[in-house]
């Protein structure tokens, strides 16, 4: 079953077509790569799947349900519900705990705080942060603020966990690390769609979309080429 499905998916902002029909479909379960040049329109299609954005035309469908139909809190609500978003630039509040950080992922699950917490710390062990749970985002490694980045994604468990260029501003140890822990939780059952333009980060993903001037140019399978 598709997690996600787009058809036909255009996004025009004024001036400048940054989608042009776009259909995919990203199966549960899955890990891909959606590869391409800057400008190519991956952060466009990013935010077409993960609803933090409406498609001029086309459809969006989310777990099942047709995202055109949604208010936009019923939007934030089946987010919140199925998509746990990682960004190149971690997004972590400053001068406030990792464990804080991670439990503040949860603020819109209807959770207390104590069980928000005790959720954080358990994502933040997943990580191999457990032992940091209470530095603040000063205190730790690029690599290490942007694993807390994904304890925050993941602590919801989501269905879809979507990270734009989550090692662009990372070093290649720290890099290699972060993508280490995304094969983990695919692994462990989460679907993993990773936005980058870097084409050794979309080598190791099993199948690899590639975007180009906001059109699917081709879409890969490991051993098997399906356009
Ligand atoms: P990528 O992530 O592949 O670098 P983007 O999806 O960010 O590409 O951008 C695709 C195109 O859409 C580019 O020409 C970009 O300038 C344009 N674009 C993206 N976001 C906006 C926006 N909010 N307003 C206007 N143009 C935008
Ligand atoms: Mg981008």
């Amino acid at each position: 079953m598709n997690i996600v499905e787009l058809a036909g998916v255009t996004k025009e902002y004024p001036g400048v077509v940054a989608l042009r029909g776009v259909d995919l479909a990203i199966a549960r379960g899955e890990m891909a790569a959606i590869a391409g040049p800057s400008g190519s329109g991956k952060s466009t299609l990013l935010h077409m799947i993960g609803t933090l954005d409406r498609p001029t035309a086309g459809s969006v469908t989310v777990a099942g349900h047709d995202v055109s139909g949604l208010r936009d809190r019923e939007l934030s609500a089946l987010r919140a519900r199925h998509i746990g978003f990682v960004f190149q630039q971690f997004h972590l509040a400053a001068g406030v705990s990792a464990l804080d950080n991670v439990a503040d992922g949860l603020l819109y699950s209807g959770t207390g705080l104590r069980e928000r917490r005790e959720r954080a710390r358990a994502a933040l062990e997943r990580v191999g942060l457990g032992e940091r749970i209470g530095h603040r985002p000063h205190e730790l490694s690029g690599g290490e603020q942007q694993r807390v980045a994904v304890a925050r994604a993941v602590v919801g468990e989501p269905d879809l966990l979507l990270a734009d260029e989550p090692t662009g501003n990372l070093d290649s140890a720290a890099g290699a690390g972060v993508l280490a822990l995304l094969d983990d939780l695919n692994r462990a059952g989460t679907t993993v769609a990773i936005i980058t333009h870097d084409a050794e980060v979309a080598a190791r993903a099993p199948r690899r979309v590639r975007v180009r001037d906001g059109l699917i140019v081709a879409d890969e399978r490991a051993g098997a080429s399906s356009r």
